[in-house]
């Protein structure tokens, strides 16, 4: 009998284990979680609604949400997305819905509908959960996976650990013994730290088109919400930003708060009054351009939004991790080159997104993929 060992309890790790074991019945595949449950982040992802996925993965947009378009569609085939739907809809028998900007939530807008299904499936096909067990090395010559507790020997590891961001802190010397490249974790998908601040408006939120210039190069355009904080901004069109950003390089925002949802009043606003200005933006926003009315135009309004970007909040402000498991150590079928016997899913690969749905996606969509190559 094979022995199939996922390192990880969530979510690459548990549809990966419920694949395999679904297809190899006679298999044994346990999943080692280092906490006292599994799917804990589940729970608090999309605001507690779990947004699982994004319709991008349907009509193809998918790609340039990445950090790394062209190597997603080539890990991502359709056959995969298309699978993963059908076992969404005639095996879990999940209710879901897509919103206007195609992000699917649980019917039920909550994240347990989608961590109890698992769970039940996982049971369902009888993977073993071995829960407080976390995994502190893996040593590939003698085929064994190390806990604090013992080992473990294996016929296929899953590697689905997570990233390093928000209240995760991952311990890298599983990958250690692996010899493979890892690039360092970075924050992502985080508040951004600006050089002009503007202490007095902390918690004013505006909407606008978002600009990511980098060395003057637009490389990322949203329309979305901008919430100011004492030191930097934030807002999921800059969580999003954040994925493109450059440290190295000189990165700025453009924000033009004129023009949202249809509406835009770039040409026609022209006069610098109070009476204008109270329909356009919030009370303390008014205020502050206003002290400084002798200062500004309409056009320096416009350049009022430019932010040049210090840096990027710490990972613990941040929903994912950049870096990470290379690209270059794994094949079409997420398995690591050096090690055939050893895959890998989700976050710990160095492939990201924006918000909305793909990282989960991508984290379930990888699993997938991966688990056919189990024979
Ligand atoms: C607040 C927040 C909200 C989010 N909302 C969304 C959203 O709505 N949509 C979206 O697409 N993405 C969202 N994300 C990102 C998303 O949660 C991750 O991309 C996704 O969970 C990655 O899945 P994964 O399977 O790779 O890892 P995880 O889901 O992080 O699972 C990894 C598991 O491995 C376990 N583990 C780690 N090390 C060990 C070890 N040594 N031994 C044993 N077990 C170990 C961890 O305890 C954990 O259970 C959100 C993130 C945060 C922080």
């Amino acid at each position: 009998m094979k022995k199939v060992i996922c390192i990880g309890g969530g979510l690459s790790s548990s549809l990966f284990a419920y694949q395999v074991k679904k297809n190899h019945p006679s298999y044994k595949v346990i999943i080692l979680e280092k906490d006292e449950k599994i799917l804990k982040r589940v729970l608090i992802s999309g605001n507690g609604r779990c947004n699982f996925f994004n319709g991008d993965f349907l009509n193809g947009s998918y790609p340039l949400r990445f950090n790394f378009p062209s190597k997603v569609k080539e890990l991502i085939s359709e056959n995969t997305i298309d699978e993963f739907i059908k076992i969404l809809k005639y095996e879990f028998n999940f209710s879901y819905y897509s919103d206007s900007s195609l992000r699917y939530y649980p019917f039920s807008n909550s994240s347990s509908s989608f961590r109890d299904i698992l769970i039940k499936k996982l049971n369902e096909v009888g993977v073993e959960t071995l829960t407080n067990s976390k995994v502190v090395s893996i040593s590939p010559k003698n085929k064994t996976v190390n806990l604090e507790s013992g080992n473990l020997n294996y016929d296929y590891i899953f590697i689905g650990i997570g990233g390093k961001a928000y209240d995760r802190d991952i311990n890298e010397n599983i990958l250690s013994n692996l010899n493979i490249d890892v690039n360092p974790y970075e924050s992502c998908l985080c508040p951004l730290y600006t050089k002009n601040k503007y202490p007095s408006l902390d918690g004013v939120r505006i909407k606008g088109i978002l600009h990511l210039l980098i060395n003057s190069k637009e490389v990322y355009k949203e329309e979305g919400e901008l919430l100011f904080k004492k030191d930097g901004i934030s807002g999921i069109c800059i969580f999003n930003s954040s994925l493109f950003i450059n440290e190295k390089s000189k990165n700025v925002i453009k924000f033009n708060p004129l023009c949202h949802d249809n509406v835009d009043l770039t040409e026609i606003y022209r006069e610098f009054n109070y009476d204008n200005l109270v329909s356009i933006f919030p009370d303390k926003l008014v205020k502050l351009l206003l002290k400084n009315r002798e200062k500004l135009d309409i056009n320096e309004l416009l350049n009022f939004f430019t932010f040049e970007i210090k840096g990027k909040y710490p990972l613990k402000n941040s929903q994912i991790s950049l870096g990470g498991i290379s690209l270059n150590e794994i094949d079409n079928n997420f398995r690591l080159n050096k090690h055939q016997n050893i895959f890998v899913g989700g976050e710990i690969i160095d492939l990201h997104a924006i918000c909305g749905g793909y990282n989960i996606g991508f984290a379930l969509l990888s699993a997938l993929r991966a688990s056919k190559s189990v024979n």
